[in-house]
This record gives C-alpha cells, structure tokens and sequence, in this order.
C-alpha cells in the first residue's frame, strides 16, 4: 500500500532524528487558512515555526513538509494520558479547511479518500493504535478546535481509522440534553481521563475541555455542558 505525494520541504523541524519506535500518535488538524497557496507559503516559512508532516489540499493532493523520523512543529503545547507535548511522538497531518475563524466547512470527498490511504500507510508502517488517532482539539483543548465538530471521526473508524462507540443512536438521541447530577458529571470526567483527556485542563477551563470531547466523540452539539448523551458515549468509549 502507498499513497501518491509531492515533495516541499521546510525548516520547521528539530534537527534530532527520532526512532521508528517513538511515533505513537497521528494528530489531525485543518489548516484554519483560506487557501492552499498561504497555506504552503506558512507552513514553509521560518519565521511561522509551525509545520505538519503532511497536508492535505482541497483537491485531495498530498504535500510532504517534513521526514516522518524529524518532529515536525504542529501541536505546540498539549497532553493525553502520560504524554506531553506531543510533537515528539507524532505524526501531524493538516488538512484543508478555513476553519472556524473564517468559514467552517465539509470536508470534501476528495480530501478524506486521500487521508483514509496516507493514515493506513502510516498506522501499518507504525503500527499505530486506533486510540492514538487524535484530533488538535483533543490535546490542546483550551486553544484549539480542529479539525472540529464537520471532521467524520464516524466514517474514519469504519475505515479503521480512530475509534468510535457502538451505541444506538435512537437511544442516544432521547437522551440528548438531560441534565446530569454532579455525581453523574463526575463520573463524566472519570471516564473522560480514562480516554485520554489531560486532567490539567479541567480546573482551568471545563467548558473547552467538554467541547473538545462533544466536537470528537458527539458533534451534533457542542454546548460544553454534559448531558446524558455524553455520560453514556463516554463511558462506551473506556
Ligand atoms: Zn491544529
């Protein structure tokens, strides 16, 4: 299996090689720019100190920024389980999208056949764990929203890609905005730690630390307040 791309290299890396061993996680993101020219202009400039090692174009074409054994610049400060700051074991992967701050938008059809092929290439050639497969927003959810609440997180697991609960959505959807009692929301961050959600982020914003968890795992509704919906999707996922 292989995946077709174009070469751009960019200084936005730490020189140190790492091991194969080293790279456990795939982070997603959208680019948060409007078009794929600025997009590879800041990605490529020195003075952005930011780079991914892939991106994704609108038309579903693949550019290359940085070796998978260099650490690329793409997730700043962050934390899941026993990790922190993630660049160093991981794998980013921008895609396309102007995002929130400008015209939050579908991904095209295009763009996910595209990041379907590159993520199995990748969690073969790393054997990744589908646990690993991440979203900007969930380990810098007080700063960030990507790829947010329009990435099809659903469709990726069925493909193998990520994970996603097995519950009836019937169900779920009655549900939906019933109000938890504080042992219930509790029992919400509980399992929230259980699937990786840095506890550090909860006394110092709960509300961006519940929207991050609804854009990835219930992204009909992403109020910040725990409902039932999210106490039974959580406590599925662990
Ligand atoms: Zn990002």
């Amino acid at each position: 299996m292989s995946f077709k791309a174009t070469i751009n290299y960019s200084p936005n890396f730490s020189i140190k090689k790492r091991s194969k061993k080293s790279i456990k996680f795939l982070i997603f993101h959208y680019t948060g720019i409007g078009s794929d020219k600025k997009t590879i202009q800041r990605l490529t400039d020195i003075q952005s100190e930011v780079a991914s090692h892939y991106l994704i174009k609108d038309s579903g074409k693949i550019v290359i920024f940085v070796p998978d054994l260099y650490v690329a610049w793409h997730a700043g400060v962050s934390a899941w389980k026993k990790f922190n700051f993630l660049n160093k074991n991981s794998i980013g992967i921008e895609i396309s999208n102007p995002g929130h701050q400008l015209d939050y938008k579908k991904f095209s059809l295009k763009q996910i056949n595209s990041l379907i092929k590159l993520s199995k290439f990748l969690i073969k050639k790393y054997k990744i764990n589908k646990k690993n497969i991440l979203g900007h927003s969930d380990i810098a959810p007080l700063r960030k929203k990507d790829p947010g609440e329009k990435f099809p997180w659903e469709y990726l697991a069925k493909k193998n890609i990520g994970y996603w609960h097995n519950l009836n959505k019937n169900k779920l959807i009655k549900v939906r905005n019933k109000k938890c009692n504080k042992i219930l929301k509790n029992k919400f961050f509980t399992y929230l730690y259980k699937i990786g959600y840095s506890k550090n982020y909860k006394n110092q914003n709960e509300k961006l630390l519940i929207k991050a968890f609804q854009r990835r795992f219930r992204p009909q509704l992403i109020s910040g307040i725990i409902d039932q919906e999210c106490l039974l999707i959580s406590k599925n996922l662990t």
